[in-house]
């Protein structure tokens, strides 16, 4: 597997290089709101368990909504190559983690990406990196299925894309309404996924996943 590594110098990325710094100036001033947060939820922040927690927290988040430095498009459009395949290309399971922007509190699950080619196709590993680069950052589900397909539908012009993707919510699960094993599930589609119905359904079928 890929190793994970960060980007965040946050300018002159050439889109998809990662980098395994943090910007200091963010972490430093991340860290001293961070330091502020503890102390208005009535911890000491300078007990011994809290000493570096600002700057580790600084740094989780830095990396948690890495994706605003990754360029989707660029991902894609390095990794384009011809070929004449014109059947259903599936991705399937693709872990994602993001953050609500509501709450900025964690929801994950699984994306599942399909489309058919046009002419050109990309590596498979390059629909999870999309996938990734919009997921870190904050998100909110509906948003992110679509970003995921318009990306792959403008970079690819493929016949076709759809996108479904299931995920909790630990801002439904942990608070609000507690509603503990409730998933979220939101889909969107382009071309023949929209316009053919056994197409969609083919798709659907293969992923094992219900609509609702
Ligand atoms: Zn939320």
């Amino acid at each position: 597997m890929e190793e994970k590594k960060i980007i965040l110098e946050g300018i002159a990325e050439t889109g998809f290089e990662r980098i395994d710094k943090f910007n200091g100036r963010r972490t430093k001033s991340l860290a001293s709101l961070y330091r502020k947060v503890l102390l208005n939820i009535g911890e000491d922040p300078c007990r011994e368990g809290l000493i570096d927690t600002p700057e580790r927290v600084a740094k989780a988040m830095q990396y948690l909504t890495h994706g605003y430095f990754i360029k989707p498009e660029e991902i894609l459009g390095a990794s384009r190559f011809h070929e004449d395949y014109q059947q259903m290309v599936i991705v399937k399971d693709i872990e994602l983690y993001s953050l609500c922007e509501h709450h900025m509190v964690p929801f994950f699950g699984k994306a599942h990406v399909a489309y058919i080619p046009n002419g050109y196709i990309t590596g498979l590993s390059k629909i999870a990196r999309v996938v990734d680069a919009f997921a870190r950052r904050l998100q909110v589900q509906e948003r992110l299925t679509v970003q995921i397909r318009d990306c792959i539908q403008d970079v690819l012009n493929p016949v076709g894309v759809a996108v479904v993707i299931e995920a909790k919510h630990l801002c439904m699960v942990m608070r609000g309404v507690q509603k503990q094993n409730s998933v979220t599930t939101t889909s969107a589609f382009t071309g023949c996924f929209l316009n053919d119905n056994r197409t969609r359904e083919e798709f659907i079928h293969m992923i094992g996943v219900k609509l609702h």
